[in-house]
């Protein structure tokens, strides 16, 4: 007999890999954080006692979804500007309520929203891109979830940094206070290459490669962004990237909407990866990213919400569901991004791109017990003759009634283990007031 932390029950078990699989009636066993054991549910008491057993008889359990892309304080500006292109939402709306509004409050009680929200949905990983991502750090250790926090870079001063070589330095000391944190990891954050110049750009890379960390950043979003960038440096912003040496296995570029044939090409060669934002996409008509056309060649696509300024929510239910569709409709294949492809992408994909995948995206032993469970047992799943299939096509994020990051439950019967929701939205509409009548 093993002593351990504890043991999952549910009625299926959708660990992703191996690809397609579904047990039935298995365990879960879980020790110090860890997945120590999957096995048939009728022998597991012969072989396991443990301090908490979770029953949940019409639940699927599968690894926590990865939200590849976010600005989780942006929570505060949800519904803030909609229906806008893209460039005129950020420069006639998000860059001045930035500017007026972001400090470190503003980032602590943003991201606090956002974690709420992100957790409760079944998202136990997210990888960041804002100011005072020290603030961000922070907040996701205290509330028990899995981040990797973007050092952010950018040219034009802001509350947070002065130029440059300012953001780096302080997002060196984030780095160096958190490189053995087992919640938190780091990635360079230059925003986008229409606002970092060569230089920072260069650093961006010769740090990554010294840290050994990924970078994370914006790119071919629009084709706005393409036309601007060939007339002011005479290259699409992929070809420039590439000059300066950023385009390898760290780079997680983020939306990539636009894309010739020899740069797919170009991206799957050097073990690139893209983070589809399907939902964002659509909202800003910023165009389509050709998911399937990448995974085809070779390269990993992730999947992210983007924020909740241009999304409107932090759903990846939504986000797995809308790539699904889109990825049919983009290539006119009703095979294209199938159900196992948009469950991967939304878990070990993610993975994948943020240097995690020995710890994370996938119930396997000896990985991080980072988890959620799916009570399928709704008038709305009925019947239900593929889990893999419901999961994609059926589910909404209110079926995830439990969620562990590392073993530890941070969600339990549809709760918030760390966290007082009510408090959560009173000052979410405090701030919204606040920044409603300014
Ligand atoms: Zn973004």
């Amino acid at each position: 007999m093993n002593d351990v932390d504890s043991i999952i029950v549910p009625r299926w078990v959708v660990p992703v890999v191996p690809r397609g699989q579904v047990l039935e009636h298995h365990a879960v066993v879980v020790d110090k954080g860890d997945i120590v054991d999957i096995l048939p549910a009728d022998t597991v008491t012969q072989r396991y006692t443990a301090t908490t057993a979770y029953h949940r008889p019409d639940h699927i359990l599968m690894p926590g979804l990865i939200n590849a892309h976010t600005h989780a304080a942006m929570a505060l500006f949800r519904g803030l500007a909609d229906d806008l292109p893209l460039m005129e939402w950020l420069t006639g709306h998000i860059w001045p309520a930035e500017t007026r509004w972001v400090s470190p409050e503003f980032v602590r009680d943003g991201t606090r929203l956002a974690i709420g929200e992100m957790l409760l949905s079944g998202t136990t990983c997210f990888n960041d891109m804002y100011f005072f991502p020290d603030t961000t750090a922070e907040v996701a250790e205290e509330m028990g979830m899995r981040a990797v926090v973007g050092l952010i870079v950018i040219d034009a001063p802001t509350a947070w940094a002065d130029n440059p070589a300012d953001y780096m330095h302080k997002g060196l000391a984030v780095y160096d206070r958190y490189k053995d944190s087992s919640l938190i990891t780091t990635a360079l954050a230059p925003h986008a290459p229409y606002t970092v110049s060569d230089a920072p750009l260069s650093d961006v890379r010769m740090y990554a490669d010294e840290l050994d960390i990924p970078i994370h950043i914006h790119l071919h979003e629009t084709a706005i962004e393409v036309e601007n960038a060939k007339q002011t440096t005479g290259v699409r912003p992929l070809a420039r990237l590439d000059q300066l040496g950023l385009v390898n296995a760290r780079l997680v570029a983020v939306h990539m909407t636009q894309l010739l044939e020899e740069e797919i090409s170009r991206l799957a060669e050097v073990g690139a990866h893209v983070v589809h934002c399907p939902t964002s996409n659509l909202k800003l008509a910023s165009g389509l990213c050709p998911a399937q056309q990448l995974l085809d060649h070779g390269v990993n696509v992730a999947l992210g919400t983007d924020s909740a300024a241009s999304n409107n929510t932090l759903d990846m239910f939504a986000e797995i569901r809308h790539a699904a569709l889109l990825g049919k409709i983009t290539t006119m294949n009703p095979n294209s991004v199938d159900a196992i492809t948009a469950l991967e992408m939304a878990t070990i994909n993610g993975a994948k791109a943020l240097g995690l995948e020995a710890r994370v995206g996938s119930l396997e032993i000896g990985k991080a017990a980072d988890m959620i469970a799916l009570d399928m047992n709704q008038v709305s799943l009925s019947p239900m003759y593929q889990p893999l299939s419901h999961l994609v096509y059926a589910t909404e994020r209110a079926q995830v009634s439990d969620v562990w990051v590392g073993g530890r439950a941070v969600v339990e019967h549809y709760q918030l283990q760390n966290a007082d929701v009510a408090r959560m939205r009173t000052m979410a509409q405090e701030w919204g007031q606040r920044i409603q009548h300014t």
